[in-house]
């Protein structure tokens, strides 16, 4: 076994991960591990994806800070045990719902928000009185070695630890007798994860991607449209799981839509945004080459240029793209919108609804029978209608994917259910004893 597995599981078993008092500690401790480390956060997200103060403030600190609070303020409540009904045949019996930690869990995380996404599940787990070891990305090295500095100093190895590393590393963790894997990242990586943990059996949650689309019906409130997608397309370069990957307007719109979207580009970036300093760069050359090749693909409405020493891709619109094309096939996980036009909404709720499950889609149109189309009729793990991006922010809303978008959800108290199994528990009366069950009771057969 890896020594830090064997540590936790060790010391999980001595028992002192269970009282509410200890786990309510503890998030106060990574509450104020997070604003000691506040400095040190903000210059890795700036070093390693040019992420500016706010949106690094906002979307990774603030963002685990309210996570955290919300833990605080429920967990007393989550962790009470739960009082069942039972059925006749239990006459004179208590039965109950006890919340049981899982023991030791590995976190595997992604680098587009290295921080959030590494530190938001922690908070769950914790909670629900788990031992942790937390796998950051590999590709902001930076940010991973800040959370290991920091996990170090706030917590011990035998509760909470860092291992750094890449593939071979997170794969050698999962050969390891871990008690629960909560992985956010890939659909492809996702399946290995999954097959690697059903050698043993182990409980996954899966946090995955695809392409989530986005629809601009004829009757929506165009500039405002235009405003919230421009947003939730373009914070972090497009780098963001439910960031909009494609757009379905009513061919009605398009024009408008196209207009108020540029505008609302250079509100936001400037009309030269590869001089932005506070524009996010693209995550590495691979992933810059990639999505500059989409560029190539259809006709340029908005943006288009590039930077390759900076790796900076402007904010892009384009449109005359098909199916076939790349950017049509690839999760993008850039700075590029491609544009689909459509005349009915039937047509938009087929075609989304032959493709693998998304993990957001977003909705735009006043008419509420047509939102109600699309919300029950297209299967996908959350969303907004009239917005984008604003569902994860609630922590009452359990966050996750159906289908390839993901296993399982999180945040708020989806996150404590989630680390925590449910033990069915009959306590039983002694102080008389039914017949019917034994054999040789007339009555059993009717009670049955
Ligand atoms: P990734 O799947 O390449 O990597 C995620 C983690 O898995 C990293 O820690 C990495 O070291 C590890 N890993 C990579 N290859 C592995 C392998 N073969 N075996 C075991 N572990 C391996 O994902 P990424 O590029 O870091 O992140 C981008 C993807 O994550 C996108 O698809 C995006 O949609 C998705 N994502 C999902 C969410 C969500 O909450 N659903 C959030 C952020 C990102």
């Amino acid at each position: 076994m890896h020594p830090v597995v064997k540590l936790q599981k060790d010391w999980y078993k001595e028992g002192h991960t269970k009282s509410y008092e200890f786990r309510k500690e503890q998030l106060k401790k990574l509450k104020k591990m997070l604003v000691t480390f506040e400095k040190p956060i903000l210059q890795a997200l700036k070093f390693d994806l040019s992420k500016s103060e706010y949106e690094a403030y906002t979307a990774e600190i603030a963002f685990l800070k309210t996570e955290i609070d919300d833990h605080l303020k429920h967990l007393k409540e989550w962790m009470a045990p739960v009082r069942v009904k039972a059925p006749l045949t239990h006459t004179g019996s208590k039965n109950y719902i006890i919340k049981e930690p899982y023991g030791t869990t590995l976190i595997i995380a992604p680098w587009n928000y290295p921080l959030q996404l590494a530190i938001a599940p922690v908070i769950g787990a914790i909670a629900s009185g788990n031992t942790v070891i937390i796998k950051p990305s590999e590709l902001t090295p930076t940010v991973s070695w800040v959370i290991k500095r920091m996990i170090e100093q706030y917590f011990p190895a035998h509760y909470i630890s860092v291992i750094e590393g890449d593939k071979e590393v997170t794969q050698e963790l999962l050969n390891q007798p871990m008690d629960y894997v909560f992985f956010t990242g890939s659909v492809p990586v996702g399946k290995k994860v999954m097959e690697q943990a059903s050698k043993r059996l182990i409980p996954v949650t899966l946090e995955l991607g695809g392409k989530s689309p986005a629809i601009v019906h004829r009757d929506a409130n165009i500039d405002l449209a235009a405003k919230r997608i421009a947003w939730g397309k373009f914070i972090n370069a497009g780098q963001t799981c439910i960031a909009p990957d494609y757009l379905y307007v009513h061919h009605e719109v398009k024009a408008d839509f196209v207009k108020a979207i540029k505008k609302y580009i250079y509100e936001f970036y400037g009309e030269e945004s590869l001089l932005n300093e506070d524009y996010v760069k693209i995550v590495n050359r691979p992933h810059f080459d990639r999505i500059s090749s989409y560029l190539d693909e259809g006709n340029i409405l908005v943006g288009g240029r590039v930077d390759s020493n900076q790796l900076r891709i402007e904010p892009t619109v384009m449109d005359q793209v098909t199916w076939t094309d790349h950017v049509m096939q690839d999760e993008i996980f850039g700075p590029v919108l491609p544009i689909l036009t459509y005349d009915e909404l039937d047509e938009v709720i087929k075609q989304i609804s032959d493709r693998p499950k998304p993990l957001a889609l977003y909705y735009f149109g006043e008419n509420e029978k047509d939102q109600q189309q699309v919300t029950e009729r297209i299967s996908f793990g959350g969303g907004c209608i009239n917005d984008t991006l604003y569902h994860i922010l609630n922590p009452h809303l359990p966050f996750g994917g159906v289908g390839e978008s993901g296993i399982g959800h999180y945040h708020g108290k989806a996150s404590f259910e989630t680390f925590s199994h449910e033990k069915s528990i009959t306590k039983q009366t002694t102080k008389f004893d039914q017949k019917f069950r034994y054999p040789g009771s007339k009555l059993g057969l009717k009670a049955v």
